[in-house]
């Protein structure tokens, strides 16, 4: 028997923490988890999920204007708020459940409290209790950061957004990352004014320029008043609602302000210092190829990390872990052709490199790239363009990234990662034939390269 109360006590009972688990388990490990909130995590109960559904629900706003088109006759729809939240909560419940069951039938003890770290194998659980591990698996994720200007605190969070009792007439949503861009789009379509006050040149920063663009110019044609080269100063309460000081010296009165100006990894308080664990300049804990920390027997995995802060890369690091420690087989994670959506309205998918970042890497590259009506706006007569876009390797006609701008992008693109990790040319996609009529079948049908970037 082992000197411990556990073989492995994972801290944090979401993506990352319950794949450990159940893999770890699975190899024989007696497995304790805490979690102090809602098993499942940021991704099911205040991130991917309840965005996902806000997403669904805020999509039919331009179906029912879609429709006369074909035909149909919808009465002036109406949209209540309260019903879509409900709805959603009770949906995070069934799924809050399914997750603790996972734990459960595991065969893991959980803990519903804080725990925090008093030494490389004790754990404080908050009321008191203290149990011995053999190894530590940290997986507490991260929060929502707010700009520091005055008013932050009037601020929301995506956090609030979740569970705002009303829907707001006017919004204001900071940032052009993935959380401003999929909220903006979620209000938009629920019949908020939304504008997006973004910092920089161009919303999406680190994305393909010509995605970045195209986003940018078809959200506007969705009615969100997108300001970039624009930050705020100061909030404060006015009379009629919140006022928002630009940085360029004007004003802007709303209901809401959400700060989606990026997350901080949760290690503040877990007792890392004490213990040795290393954390960066960011909070977050410095682990190695197989998620190891400064400490041996500690481990670390997904936001916590800050390495790649998406949920089935923390499910994969988890794995990993679970299989290097408890498992006998050393295996890390290969961050490579890693896909992505942005569930903005439209939708972005990417795999693999921007433009900008294969020329960088390969020096000679070929571009292929299209932008179209899709069919279905031929009868709704709605004005939207899909773009889609390859990178290529000129030397050795390897794609090395293909982006997306248009509907269900990221159902499209995720097949398309699988033929970037099986590391496709240019000619696979060319000796490939496409599903007519559909948008993808632009991906294997593109033939002159261009050499200019994209007219918006
Ligand atoms: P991001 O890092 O994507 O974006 C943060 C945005 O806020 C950037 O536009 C950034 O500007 C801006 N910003 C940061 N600090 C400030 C500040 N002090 N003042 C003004 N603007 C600021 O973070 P998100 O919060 O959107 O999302 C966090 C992460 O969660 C994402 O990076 C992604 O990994 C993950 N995620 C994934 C989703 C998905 O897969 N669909 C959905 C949601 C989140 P700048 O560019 O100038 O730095």
């Amino acid at each position: 028997m082992s000197q411990y109360d556990f073989d492995l006590f994972v801290i944090g009972g979401g993506s990352g923490g319950v794949r450990a688990s159940r893999i770890a388990a699975g190899y024989g490990a007696r497995v304790g988890v805490a979690e102090e909130y809602r098993y499942g995590g940021t991704c099911v109960i205040r991130g991917c999920v309840p965005k996902k559904l806000l997403v669904y629900g805020s999509e039919y706003a331009h179906a029912f204007e879609d429709a006369a088109g074909f035909g149909w006759t919808v009465p002036k729809p109406t949209f209540d708020w309260a019903t879509m939240i409900a709805n959603k909560d009770k949906e995070i419940a069934r799924l809050e459940k399914i997750y603790h069951g996972l734990f459960v039938n595991a065969g893991a003890k959980t803990f519903e409290a804080r725990a925090t770290l008093k030494d490389a194998h004790t754990v404080v659980i908050e009321g008191g209790e203290t149990v011995t591990a053999d190894k530590i698996l940290i997986a507490t994720g991260g929060h929502p950061s707010k700009p520091a200007v005055p008013g932050a605190e009037l601020m929301i969070t995506s956090n609030e957004a979740f569970h705002l009792t009303e829907l707001p007439k006017r919004i204001a949503i900071l940032g052009g990352g993935f959380i401003a861009c999929e909220f903006a789009g979620i209000f938009n379509g629920f019949g908020s004014e939304v504008v997006q006050l973004y910092r920089g040149e161009q919303i999406l920063r680190g994305f393909d320029q010509d995605i970045r663009d195209h986003l940018a110019a078809e959200m506007k044609k969705t009615g969100v008043d997108l300001r970039v080269k624009t930050d705020v100063t100061k909030v404060e309460k006015g009379s009629g609602g919140l006022i928002i000081h630009l940085t360029d010296g004007t004003t802007l009165e709303v209901d809401c302000v959400m700060a989606a100006t990026g997350r901080k990894p949760n290690t503040d308080g877990l007792g890392l210092e004490a213990v040795g664990v290393k954390t960066d300049e960011e909070g977050a804990i410095v682990v190695d190829a197989y998620s190891q920390t400064s400490v041996p027997n500690i481990y670390a995995v997904g936001d916590v990390t800050n390495r790649m802060n998406l949920t089935p890369v923390a499910i994969r690091e988890g794995h990993a872990f679970a299989d290097t420690v408890f498992g006998g087989k050393p295996r890390a994670v290969d961050y490579q052709n890693v896909p992505a959506a942005v569930f903005s309205q439209p939708t972005v998918g990417t795999v693999g490199l921007s433009e900008a970042d294969a020329r960088k890497k390969y020096g000679e590259i070929d571009i292929y790239r299209t932008t179209f009506r899709p069919m279905k706006a031929t009868l709704s007569g709605r004005d939207e363009r899909v773009m889609m876009k390859l990178v290529v390797d000129a030397k050795t006609d390897a794609v090395v990234g293909v982006h997306m701008v248009g509907h269900e992008a990221g159902e499209i693109i995720q097949g398309i990662a699988i033929a970037l990790k099986a590391g496709a040319k240019k000619a696979h996609f060319d000796a490939t034939i496409g599903i007519h009529p559909t948008a993808a079948e632009e991906f294997v049908t593109m033939r002159e390269k261009v050499r200019e970037p994209a007219k918006v």
